[in-house]
């Protein structure tokens, strides 16, 4: 462990610790092409070119850094280094150190890959900007289709196909790359635990078995838009007050469908004053199960309590995004679990994009123990040793695999 840290292993989590603070929401706010995420690129790419890595970025803004020559059945392995709003320092980011780390140890002791071997940076994991989760990988496997996501807007009312262009991309060659795609033999993906499971197993690292089915939907109520003091409140048609019976809907549904998680932490008043009644609201509903058919039921229970929403508004439901069940190979999962001494394999409630390319290529996940079982906020945590015990286990399993 302490040569580990001799050789200045883990130090890139210290080297961007400092870039996209949130002063606001505490924590980190680091989106798809914003500064501080371009920061970050530039980071990884000094860093990657360091151990003599190619760095080339996709069509679809991944970021890849090869480690000799770029080939078919390659070894991938990597992360995202963008994050949800306010959110902690290893969601992503470990991953993506870890997996240069895992490669700088096997530089240093001579190993010699006999099959082309990449690190993989995804871009819009967590969906903050353009509001689809995974974007990166969906475009990659055409899991999107390049017109819906072209047509995606932030908040500002940008499309994702303009803010590409800024980017330096060309916005009509966003889509599926069957290139790109073809190069991966093999996804693998290290990632801080976002649950208490290896807290409760007392182990630092496990491997994934699979993924909750979850989307994305857009709940809108619309009403009728007044002056707070001059509106008698009997009588008005105030979607915020249609929203806010809605969330408490959610949470009902949720809680009646065992199994299933519904959660609204986004919601936007439009105009949006103190002193005025809205005209609209927009909640936006996170929900997730352990079966499509589960997910599906619990969307279409909160969709049937909208149907009469409160205040004479109006409501309408729709989809923004969907992830069925994923499952991780199981050989897969079995072989790399007892290269690594038998550890755990554990399902997640959290969507990655290894789970997006799970339906597409063998993909595999590793997870490392978070002592909080807090994530997406900066409570989010994993201590030296664990971090240490997940690059040993990446530096294991590339020498497996590669
Ligand atoms: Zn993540």
């Amino acid at each position: 462990m302490p040569d580990l840290i001799a050789h200045g292993l883990l130090a890139g989590l210290d080297e961007i610790a400092d870039t996209g603070r949130d002063r606001r929401a505490a924590g980190y706010s680091r989106h798809l092409w914003e500064p501080a995420e371009h920061e970050l690129r530039a980071w990884f790419t000094e860093r990657a070119e360091r151990l003599g890595l190619a760095v080339e970025t996709d069509r679809n803004g991944n970021t890849w850094a090869w480690w000799g020559e770029p080939g078919a059945d390659a070894v991938v392995v990597g992360s995202h280094l963008d994050s949800v709003p306010g959110g902690g320092a290893y969601d992503g980011p470990l991953g993506v150190v870890s997996a240069l780390d895992a490669v700088a140890r096997l530089q240093a002791a001579g190993f010699v890959p006999s099959r082309p071997c990449a690190v993989l940076v995804f871009a819009e994991e967590e969906g903050s900007r353009f509001g689809v989760a995974c974007l990166g990988s969906r475009l990659l496997s055409g899991a999107i289709d390049a017109d819906t996501a072209r047509a995606l807007t932030d908040r500002a009312g940008i499309t994702l196909a303009e803010a590409a262009k800024t980017a330096g991309l060309n916005p009509a060659h966003l889509g599926r790359d069957q290139a790109a795609l073809d190069r991966i033999g093999i996804f693998l993906e290290l990632h801080v635990e976002q649950g208490r499971r290896l807290i409760d197993l007392g182990e630092p690292v496990a491997v994934a078995s699979s993924i909750l089915a979850h989307g994305r939907w857009r709940l809108s109520f619309t009403g009728q838009g007044n002056h707070a003091g001059a509106t008698p409140m009997t009588g008005r048609r105030d979607p915020m007050v249609a929203a806010a019976h809605a969330i408490v809907a959610v949470q009902k549904a949720a809680l009646a469908n065992p199994g299933a998680r519904a959660t609204v932490g986004r919601i936007e008043a439009i105009p949006g004053g103190t002193n005025v009644i809205p005209s609209a609201v927009t909640a936006w509903l996170d929900a997730r199960a352990d079966t499509d058919d589960q997910a599906r039921a619990v969307v279409a229970d909160i969709t049937a309590r909208l149907q009469a929403p409160h205040s004479g508004c109006a409501a309408t439901v729709v989809e923004e995004s969907w992830t069925g069940t994923v499952t991780f190979d199981p050989e897969l999962a079995a072989r790399l679990a007892l290269a690594l001494g038998g550890v755990p394999a554990l399902a997640t409630g959290a969507g990655h994009d290894a789970g997006v390319l799970a339906a597409r290529l063998p993909t595999a996940m590793l997870f490392v123990r978070n002592p909080t079982g807090i994530s997406h906020s900066p409570e989010e945590f994993a201590t030296l040793a664990d971090c240490l015990a997940g690059v040993e286990a990446l530096d294991t399993l590339l020498r497996e695999l590669l």
